[in-house]
């Protein structure tokens, strides 16, 4: 009762307004949402970067390309239009309380092969830390939240603290494949007695390179990690 009559009185101070076309009404709006586009391709390994073969059901596979058997990862949608404006809204406006519906476009490609294997397979989600001082400015993780959204609907465990970011890194943004990879080079760090033996799934809200995901996957896999799975919100169309 008293929760409906603050989140009543929430919206008349502040109307829900559309991320995508910021219209009143809608945190985001249905236009906006049937307007999000998959991501195209199948999650790849996170080894060599080979796609997953139809054929492969993932989850324990090895990659028929190189070998590996530790980890794939994907994307959920594409990052263009009201995907992309929502992300930026949820990620640098404090729109926070896009959490939910963003989170949705996660747990929709649960019901996809391979990642129903792959949901079924993994015992605990990560998000993809933020470093301290990046938190502090910006108040929240948003890989944090959307992870959290994912798990109420998936029933997994979260383990917040499973990777830690120990240096802040500059933004990848404008960066070469190259440059990426060695930003976020020995910037992490994990501890074996919270995730050895664990199948993690490790959640993001963008997936350009994979540069951040294969880095967090090594150095969990480093610490006795059974299976490192990644997952984004979104993916461009062609990294650079
Ligand atoms: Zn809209
Ligand atoms: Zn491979």
């Amino acid at each position: 009762m008293l929760q409906s009559l603050s989140s009543y009185l929430l919206d008349l101070v502040f109307p829900p307004r559309c991320a995508g076309c910021l219209r009143f009404g809608h945190w985001f709006c249905d236009a906006c949402a049937q307007a999000v586009l998959p991501a195209p391709g199948r999650p790849e390994c996170l080894q060599c970067g080979e796609e997953l073969p139809e054929a492969v059901n993932a989850g324990g596979v090895p990659c028929p390309a190189c070998g590996e058997s530790w980890g794939w990862v994907g994307a959920a949608a594409l990052h263009e239009g009201p995907m992309q404006q929502a992300i930026h809204a949820f990620k640098y406006e404090g729109r926070v309380e896009l959490a939910p519906n963003l989170a949705r476009y996660l747990y929709a490609v649960a019901a996809e092969t391979p990642w129903t294997a792959i949901f079924r397979q993994f015992d605990a989600m990560a998000p993809v830390p933020l470093h301290s001082d990046r938190f502090r400015e910006r108040g929240y993780n948003q890989a944090e939240l959307l992870t959290r959204s994912l798990a109420s609907r998936a029933d997994k465990p979260v383990l917040r603290e499973a990777i830690l970011r120990t240096e802040a890194t500059r933004s990848q943004v404008g960066l070469t494949r190259a440059e990426r990879a060695d930003n976020v080079s020995g910037k992490f760090r994990a501890d074996s007695q919270t995730v050895s033996g664990l199948a993690l799934l490790l959640v993001d809200d963008v997936l350009t390179t994979g540069a951040t995901m294969r880095e967090c996957a090594a150095v969990l896999r480093s610490q006795g990690a059974a299976a490192v799975f990644g997952l984004a919100l979104a993916r461009p169309t062609m990294g650079p």
